[in-house]
């Protein structure tokens, strides 16, 4: 390896300081770098491109389920915050705010949207008349600040953030929970499907609902290291904002209704679960699916066999392009193959194709892929299959690789001492019954920094809340008290 490819390279080890290579990923593969404002990112290109993606798929199939965009100010006035009290309390400590504009001070603070319900729903007040108003289904693609005190991790946790926030109104209380689950499937489609991450639904326990929550349901992932992810969330709001801000309907015997609402968020988190999943002590490793550039084609010549590689190089790119992959052909003169793999590995190119004159000659391609560096050589003819093929392998590497770390970690526990230890020595899911009090994840939570991250629930989807799982003893693992619950308890991001 030549110096430039050392300094490209990644330094840290996944497995001894996640954290620490975590972040020489996100910079080195050319996602994001720190602003100058602690807590806050600048998304480069590559960072952004995965994001679009994620967008598009999302917007598409909220598009087809009923859900039209819309934009809201990025400020909220004091008082419309106020109206709604457990918005005001849940996010008072992280409300950044706008006291002046140009050199006068403003009449009234001026919130930057922590979430967007207390201006939103104002609105939607005004927007549902009738029952045939209703369902009232709001997207909005946006960033919001939430001013946290907890340590920056580009993606997963920093003060601005980029996500979407729906929000919806429905004359039922059945129609709400109907939309909560769906938006919960689309996430949960985003994960498996989109980013190859496995998650597991659930419900956030009572005392950690988002505020003015009725139920928050949650998708939630798990990292190599141990850690639960929060991945996206989706919450049935009840009347309570519907109550606040006079969201009411006439039905139809013309009698005046108070609707139900719900709002449901994913943030570029998704972007954090992705990067720390799949990737490596090489850099970056992407599904096909989501990844910028799906297939790079490298060439391989010397002066006398250049001509040849390079037509042949070219001529295989562009079918691949016309067969729709995302396909780069490396052709830089000044840079060598070796420079041009390392490269490409780092940024997370899920499929090298190599090409040298044997392969001219023979009429064939080199695969490799970039998750476990296994190289098989195809035919040139059947080549668009092939690749079909291979990228659809290398997703169900990533894929599996990631449920069976999360089908090992989900551990039962019975006792305090048992479920410290377990979380201590693995990591990972701790499942236990649970009596329902916040006390009791107090109390693990003092010890190690572990809570409890999600409840399983049965009979999920569908028009119901449904029921939280019932425990295989009816003895809380913390307290020892009567449990009718099951609570999974895990350290998280
Ligand atoms: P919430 O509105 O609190 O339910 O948040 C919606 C989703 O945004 C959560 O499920 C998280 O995945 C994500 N999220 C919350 N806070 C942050 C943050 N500081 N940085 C990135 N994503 C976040």
């Amino acid at each position: 390896m030549s110096d430039e490819s050392q300094e490209l390279g990644i330094t840290e080890s996944k497995s001894h300081k996640p954290g620490e290579w975590y972040a020489e990923v996100v910079q080195k593969a050319g996602l994001a770098d720190y602003a100058p404002m602690g807590g806050f990112i600048v998304t480069r290109p590559r960072g952004y491109a995965l994001w679009e993606r994620i967008q598009e798929t999302l917007d598409g199939w909220f598009k087809d389920s009923g859900v039209d965009n819309v934009y809201f100010p990025m400020f909220i006035p004091e008082s419309f915050l106020e109206r709604e009290k457990d918005i005001v309390e849940g996010f008072d400590p992280e409300v950044a705010w706008v006291t002046q504009g140009g050199h006068d001070e403003l009449e009234e603070r001026l919130a930057v949207r922590p979430t967007s319900e207390s201006i939103i729903a104002p609105f939607m007040a005004d927007w549902t008349r009738s029952h045939r108003d209703l369902p009232l289904r709001l997207n909005q693609w946006c960033s919001v600040v939430r001013w946290e005190a907890t340590e920056t991790k580009p993606f997963f946790r920093t003060k601005e953030f980029l996500w979407q926030e729906g929000h919806t109104a429905h004359a039922t209380d059945e129609s709400a929970w109907e939309e909560v689950w769906t938006r919960l499937s689309q996430y949960e489609r985003v994960f498996e499907e989109l980013l190859a991450v496995p998650v597991m639904r659930g419900k956030k326990p009572e005392h950690d609902k988002f505020p003015g929550a009725k139920t928050t349901t949650t998708v939630e992932a798990l990292m190599p290291d141990g850690k639960s992810v929060q991945s996206a969330t989706s919450h049935h709001l009840g009347r309570s904002f519907a109550e606040a801000f006079d969201i009411t309907y006439a039905d139809e015997d013309e009698a005046e209704q108070t609707a139900y609402t719900t709002s449901w968020g994913l943030s570029w988190r998704a972007l954090g679960a992705l990067i720390m999943t799949h990737s490596d002590d090489q850099g970056l490793v992407l599904p096909p699916t989501i990844a910028p550039t799906q297939v790079v084609v490298v060439p391989i010549w010397q002066e006398d066999t250049k001509a040849d590689v390079l037509e042949y190089a070219e001529a295989l790119t562009a079918d691949l392009e016309e067969a729709g992959f995302r396909v780069e052909l490396d052709d830089r003169d000044e840079r060598n193959p070796g420079f041009k793999f390392n490269e490409h590995e780092l940024n997370g190119v899920p499929l090298r194709l190599e090409i040298g004159p044997n392969e001219v000659e023979d009429g064939e391609a080199t695969f490799v892929h970039r998750p476990d560096n296994e190289k098989v050589v195809e035919d040139r003819d059947g080549l668009v299959d092939a690749v079909d093929d291979h990228l659809e392998t290398i997703f169900e590497k990533l894929y599996d690789a990631a449920a069976e770390n999360l089908e090992e970690n989900v551990r039962e526990a019975h006792s305090p001492e048992e479920i410290l230890g377990t979380i201590g020595k693995h990591g990972g899911y701790v499942k236990t019954p649970w009596c329902g009090d916040e006390a009791c994840e107090e109390a693990i939570k003092e010890k190690i920094a572990a809570e409890i991250v999600m409840q399983p629930l049965e009979d999920q989807g569908g028009t119901t809340a449904g029921d939280v799982v019932e425990p295989d003893r009816d003895e809380c693992g913390v307290c020892g008290d009567p449990a009718d619950e099951v609570a999974y308890f895990a350290k998280s991001y």
